[in-house]
C-alpha cells in the first residue's frame, strides 16, 4: 500500500478526509511546523511517504486578511516553499497541492472561469495577499514539474462547506454563519446579513471533495490548476431561501447593503469532468441540511 502524508490534517478538509481515508497519515502544526524547513525535512525523512497531499495554509477571515497581510504572506510562502523543496530533496515524486478560487482574478470577461484564466488579472482586494501566495504555490509547483520532471500538480476548489466547518461568527464563511444565525434566531425574529444578497457562489460539499482527492492524487498529472466546483452557482439570497424553506423556520431576512464580496467567481468543472467522468455533486439543498444536522449534534 502506498504511504500518503497529508499536511493540514487537523483542518476542516483534512479532518473529513481522515474519515474517508483513515489509513493515510495526517499532520497538524503540532506534529510539524511547516514554516520551519528543518522540521519539514526531518518529518519527511522519518515518515518516508510515497506521496504528499498539501492542504495546510494559514487561512483567515476578511478581517485577519486585511490586518495581518505581512504575517499571512510570510507564513504561507514559507509553508509552501518548505513543503515543495523538502519533498523534492527527500525524493517524494508525487505532491498534490490545494489552491482556491481566490487564486483567480477578481473579474474576467467571460464566466465561468477556466484554468487558463488563473493569472490573467489581480486577485480580489479582500484576498489579495492570500491569492498571491496561492499563485506562487501554483507557479512554484509547475517550476518543479518542468525543471525536475516530478509529478507535482495543483487543484482549485471553489468555496467549501459541510460538517466540521468553522461556525465561529467572527471568522466563519457564509454557509456556516448562515446556519448558525438562523438556528439561533427565534420564530418571528429578523436576521441581518451583510451585503445585498446578490453575489453568486459555487458551494462545494466537503465530502464530495474528499471523494475526489484520492482520484486526483492518482490521476491529475498536468500543469492545470484543476478547478473542482459544483454545477450550481447560487446567489446568497437563494441559498438563504433554500435553507429557510427546508428547515421551515419563520424568520425575516434583511440585507444591510454594505460590503458585498466579489459579485461572482464561478469556475468551470469541464476539465475535471473530462478527467473523472460525470461526477454527481451534492445539491446545495441536501448538503446544507446534512451540515445543519451535524451542527446540531456537535453543540
Ligand atoms: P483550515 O481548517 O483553516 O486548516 C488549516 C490547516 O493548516 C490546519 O490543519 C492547520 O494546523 C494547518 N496549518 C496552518 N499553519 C500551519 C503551520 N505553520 N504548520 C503546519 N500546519 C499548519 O483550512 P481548510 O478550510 O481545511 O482548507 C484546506 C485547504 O483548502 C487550504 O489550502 C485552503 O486554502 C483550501 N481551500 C479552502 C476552502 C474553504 O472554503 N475552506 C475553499 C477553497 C480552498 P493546526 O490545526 O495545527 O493549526
Amino acid at each position: 500500500m502506498k504511504k500518503i502524508l497529508v499536511t493540514g490534517g487537523s483542518g476542516f478538509v483534512g479532518s473529513r478526509l481522515k474519515i474517508e481515508k483513515p489509513e493515510w497519515i495526517y499532520l497538524s502544526s503540532k506534529d510539524c511546523d511547516l514554516t520551519d524547513y528543518n522540521q519539514v525535512s526531518n518529518t519527511l525523512k522519518k515518515i518516508k511517504p510515497d506521496a504528499l497531499l498539501h492542504l495546510a495554509n494559514k487561512v483567515g477571515g476578511i478581517k485577519e486578511n486585511a490586518t495581518k497581510q505581512a504575517q499571512f504572506y510570510d507564513t504561507n510562502t514559507y509553508i509552501n516553499t518548505n513543503v515543495l523543496k523538502a519533498s523534492y530533496e527527500n525524493k517524494i515524486s508525487r505532491v498534490l497541492s490545494c489552491l482556491s478560487t481566490c487564486t483567480f482574478p477578481d473579474t474576467i470577461s467571460n464566466y465561468p472561469m477556466i484554468e487558463e484564466d488563473i493569472l490573467s488579472g489581480p486577485p480580489a482586494k479582500t484576498n489579495f495577499t492570500y491569492g498571491y501566495t496561492k499563485r506562487s504555490l501554483y507557479v512554484q509547483t509547475n517550476a518543479y514539474r518542468h525543471q525536475y520532471g516530478v509529478n507535482y500538480s495543483t487543484f482549485c476548489p471553489s468555496n467549501i462547506y459541510g460538517p466540521n466547518d468553522n461556525f465561529d461568527l467572527e471568522s466563519s464563511h457564509f454557509v456556516p454563519a448562515m446556519i448558525r444565525k438562523i438556528h439561533e434566531a427565534k420564530e418571528g425574529d429578523t436576521v441581518e446579513f451583510w451585503g445585498t444578497g446578490s453575489p453568486l457562489r459555487q458551494q462545494l460539499y466537503v465530502d464530495d471533495l474528499v471523494r475526489i482527492i484520492p482520484f486526483l492524487l492518482d490521476n491529475h498529472n498536468t500543469d492545470a490548476p484543476l478547478i473542482i466546483s459544483p454545477d450550481q452557482n447560487l446567489s446568497i439570497k437563494e441559498m438563504i431561501e433554500i435553507f429557510l424553506n427546508n428547515v421551515e423556520k419563520d424568520v425575516r431576512i434583511v440585507f444591510n447593503n454594505k460590503l458585498d464580496g466579489q459579485y461572482r467567481k464561478d469556475g468551470s468543472n469541464k476539465k475535471f469532468k473530462e478527467l473523472y467522468g460525470d461526477f454527481e455533486f451534492t445539491k446545495f439543498e441536501n448538503g446544507v441540511l446534512k451540515t445543519y444536522e451535524w451542527y446540531k449534534k456537535s453543540k
